[in-house]
């Protein structure tokens, strides 16, 4: 590819509204470019890496012995309802009406729509185990889409679903997709670990998370630093011993009668309730008044026990007027040391019903689902605490397994495997004839991968200041080849010309840098785009039948022998 008759796009300046490394470099790359929040347009190189991540999926998914489909985006209304999840799902699906009145949802997932496949396709046993996976476009709206295509709205997931008639015959097929992903991120170069996650409210029976890790994650994974333990947060704390801590199994609940006041009642009222949340978890207390419609403060709280003040423009989504206590006055009144506030998890908005003029009930919760209690008494003397499963694991606490301290990092979620059980077949009434020829429902397993996540993910964890630094499985090209000056140069331009055509001819994938640029800018562009290799051709060297390369990632050079330079790069 010449760069001239390509779309190069990078940008020279930090954008002001990326937060993350991974987020900047993609926009100052050239690889996305934002539509509307959550929604990107993947640019030409943005679109190489995409497809290089896919096809690695896709072989990993052939290999495991899944099948490729392809189901609509959109899907009926109808379905979502036979499962249950029409009602239970809030508005991170997006619904809508067709010309005809009839609702359909945008696609977040697809095991409503598989499972049906499955019930008219399937009659026999037979036929089964079947493991069907497809690369499509997912819509979730999300509440607070950001980091750019990490936490997208519209965004490319691979998603598989496997079919049986037996547990063992589920767990043959769910070990066996666990080593696909642990052979898909081994692949794409990344440092991952699996989790035990939390089955959460779809029930079934074991889920594992991969965890791509970084410091910007917005979750939290805990490591036994003696044994093979690896938990996410949630599920390590579900699984800790009771009683580790001992203020942390008390919680908060629903009470009536809030002596609290204004902000600054909360604050200090907030010193008592602090020890009882997990690290991880973001508490949050919203209040309305007459005077202050609502009034909401917004703590994190992490690390070492870090507080700070969630701004009110982090919080786009609630409506204000809101007041918000002041990072100093909360700190004063928790007596916190000194912390900022990273790209940890955001708290679940608060929303205050604003029809109740007089509603002097606090709402506060976590960003875990199901975490939130409304009318909770921040009153320092109750000890009417609820949610007794609620632990709070610190770093060096002892590991759940029982060998060794947890260690606690923070991971990008790029993979889910989960075994679903009868969920969604019992639902749908999805079921075959067994060996004795009865009708038996399915039992499944359900395996997702973030495809378009893993590639803010990988950037994240490969970067130095000049910009990406790609593992070769998904570089969006393999080879930058720069000449200096070729436009005053013939012998420049003959030379470089010669070690293109031989590179492409060798099915190497060659970024040919032909615009009219100073050396300077070019380099500056191959290194920020990440191109593992390049090779620099100029007239000094040329003297010695010799070209310059360099390796991204090590910043080592080599001279090489012009007519060996296909052989030096394979
Ligand atoms: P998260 O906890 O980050 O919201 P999830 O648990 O809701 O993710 P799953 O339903 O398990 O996501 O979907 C499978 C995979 O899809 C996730 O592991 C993740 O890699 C990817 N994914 C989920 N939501 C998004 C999103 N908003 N943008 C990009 N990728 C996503
Ligand atoms: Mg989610
Ligand atoms: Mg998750
Ligand atoms: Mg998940």
């Amino acid at each position: 590819m010449r760069s001239s008759q390509y779309l190069l796009s990078t940008i020279k300046e930090t954008p002001a509204d990326a937060e993350v490394i991974s987020h900047k470099l993609m926009l100052r790359a050239g690889m996305v470019r934002r539509v509307a929040s959550g929604m990107y347009t993947y640019l030409p190189t943005g679109v190489r890496v995409l497809r290089k991540v896919e096809n690695i999926v896709r072989e990993e998914m052939n290999k495991a012995g899944a099948i490729e489909v392809l189901m609509p985006m959109v899907q009926p209304a109808e379905l979502w309802q036979e499962s249950g999840r029409w009602d239970k799902m809030d508005a991170e699906l997006l619904r809508f009406k067709d010309r005809h009145q009839r609702d359909f949802v945008l696609g977040p997932t697809h095991e409503e729509v598989i499972t049906d496949i499955v019930r008219r396709e399937i009659t026999s046993y037979k036929q089964l185990p079947l493991s069907l996976y497809q690369i499509q476009t997912k819509f979730r709206d999300e509440r607070r889409p950001r980091f750019g295509v990490m936490r997208a709205r519209e965004f490319l997931m691979k998603d598989a679903y496997s079919f049986h008639l037996s547990q063992d015959s589920l767990q043959q097929t769910y070990d066996a997709m666990y080593q696909a992903y642990c052979n898909i991120f081994t692949r794409l170069g990344l440092d991952f670990r699996p989790v035990l996650a939390d089955t959460g409210a779809i029930g079934g029976s074991m889920s594992h998370e991969f965890h791509v890790l970084a410091a910007s994650g917005e979750d939290a994974i805990a490591f036994s630093d003696e044994s093979d333990y690896a938990a996410n947060i949630e599920m390590a704390e579900a699984l800790a011993p009771e009683g580790q801590r001992a203020a942390a199994t008390q919680a908060l609940s629903e009470v009536a009668t809030p002596n609290a006041k204004t902000v600054a009642d909360v604050a200090a009222l907030l010193q008592q309730e602090m020890v009882l949340v997990s690290k991880t978890l973001i508490v949050y207390a919203a209040k309305a008044d007459d005077k202050a419609p609502q009034t909401l403060v917004a703590l994190v709280l992490r690390g070492d026990h870090e507080l700070n003040e969630i701004k009110a423009e982090k919080l786009p989504q609630v409506q204000s007027p809101l007041v918000f206590a002041s990072e100093e006055e909360i700190r004063a009144a928790i007596g916190a040391g000194p912390g900022s506030l990273g790209p940890v998890g955001m708290p679940i908005p608060v929303i205050v019903d604003r029809s109740a003029a007089h509603l002097s009930d606090f709402i506060c919760g976590a960003n875990k689902d199901g975490y939130h209690f409304t009318g909770v008494n921040w009153d320092r003397d109750s000890k009417d605490y609820s949610i007794a499963d609620l632990r709070n694991i610190v770093e060096g606490d002892a590991s759940p397994c029982g060998n060794g301290k947890l260690v606690i990092k923070r991971g990008i979620e790029v993979g889910h495997i989960f075994q679903l059980g009868d969920r969604y077949s019992q639902a749908l009434k999805a079921g075959v004839l067994n060996e004795e020829g009865k009708h038996q429902i399915m039992t499944m397993g359900c395996y997702g991968v973030g495809v378009s996540r893993i590639i803010a993910a990988a950037i994240e964890q490969n970067n130095d200041e000049y910009g990406i630094i790609w593992p070769d499985a998904i570089a969006p090209f393999q080879i930058a080849l720069i000449p200096m000056n070729m436009h005053k140069s013939a012998r420049v331009e003959e030379a470089t010309l010669r070690i293109y055509n031989e590179l492409i001819a060798a099915g190497f994938e060659v970024l040919f840098d032909d615009r009219k640029e100073r050396p300077g800018v070019m380099f500056a562009d191959m290194e920020l785009m990440g191109i593992p290799h390049s090779i620099v051709v100029g007239e000094r060297n040329l003297d010695n039948q010799q070209v310059e390369y360099k390796n991204r990632r090590s910043g080592e050079k080599e001279m090489l022998d012009i007519a060996a330079v296909v052989e030096a790069m394979t």
